[in-house]
């Protein structure tokens, strides 16, 4: 599912981001990526989705090796994932629906198929009654839960969520977790890096820290465990 093999990230200005990693993660787990500002979680997290190559080492997603894909294959291969950031990036002319049905119109569904897989996957996220807002009249929460809405349309076999809550008050933090969980119950792959102490303790699941660009521990049902 997801297999990196002694991958070093070094950016341009002679950065190593990550340094040796070697981890597999099988698809249906659920896995934290935790540890300190500047540690490389987002660099593992974006060689995951392509958005950086590793400088060596293999990356392999889905059986893709992501340093073979040829730029004009990258917009595909991104679409078999789920992707959630910290600031949803929704489209702000859209409304709810289009946001949503905008992933599926990309890949040429079928509109009675587009319709009736937005309404599914907002009903998952609980606003199914919202379809016809803009973002900008939605909360935080509800702007994330439609940016999950969107990564999940297409019923990708991984999700990668890099800070999912970071912009979020405890409750809707708690809500988007629900949603992941639900997700994850479903079969889905989810990773997703966060600095959630309490949601990494009370809701357990492997736990990857990482720190100078190195995994430092691996644990199942593992505990958050840095004190800052
Ligand atoms: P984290 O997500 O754990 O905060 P990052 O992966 O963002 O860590 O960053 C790891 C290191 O790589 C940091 O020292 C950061 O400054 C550096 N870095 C991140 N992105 C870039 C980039 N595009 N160019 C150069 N250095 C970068």
């Amino acid at each position: 599912m997801i297999h990196m093999k002694e991958v070093y990230k070094k950016y341009p200005n002679g950065v190593v981001a990550v340094n040796g990693i070697s981890v597999d993660i099988k698809q249906g787990e659920f896995v934290y990526v935790v540890g300190p500002s500047g540690a490389g979680k987002s660099t593992f997290i974006k060689l995951m989705y392509r958005e950086e190559v590793p400088t060596s080492g293999e990356v392999i997603i889905n059986g893709v090796n992501t340093s073979k894909l040829k730029r004009k294959e990258v917009p595909h291969f991104r679409r078999q994932l789920g992707i959630v950031f910290q600031d949803f990036k929704l489209l702000p002319k859209l409304t709810v629906y289009e946001n949503v049905a905008f992933a599926m119109e990309v890949i040429e569904e079928h509109p009675k198929v587009i319709r009736k897989r937005v309404m599914e996957v907002l009903e998952l996220v609980g606003l199914k009654h919202k379809v016809r807002m803009f973002p900008s009249e939605l909360s935080g929460g509800e702007q994330q839960r439609v940016s999950i809405a969107r990564s999940i349309v297409n019923m990708p076999k991984v999700v990668i969520a890099d800070e999912p809550t970071g912009n979020l008050d405890p409750e809707n933090s708690w809500e988007i977790m629900r949603i992941f969980e639900e997700i994850n119950t479903m079969g889905t792959t989810v990773v997703m890096a966060t600095h959630n102490r309490e949601i990494v303790n009370q809701i357990r699941k492997r736990v990857i820290a990482i720190e100078g660009g190195m995994i430092v521990r691996d644990v199942f049902g593992g505990e958050y465990g840095y004190e800052i």
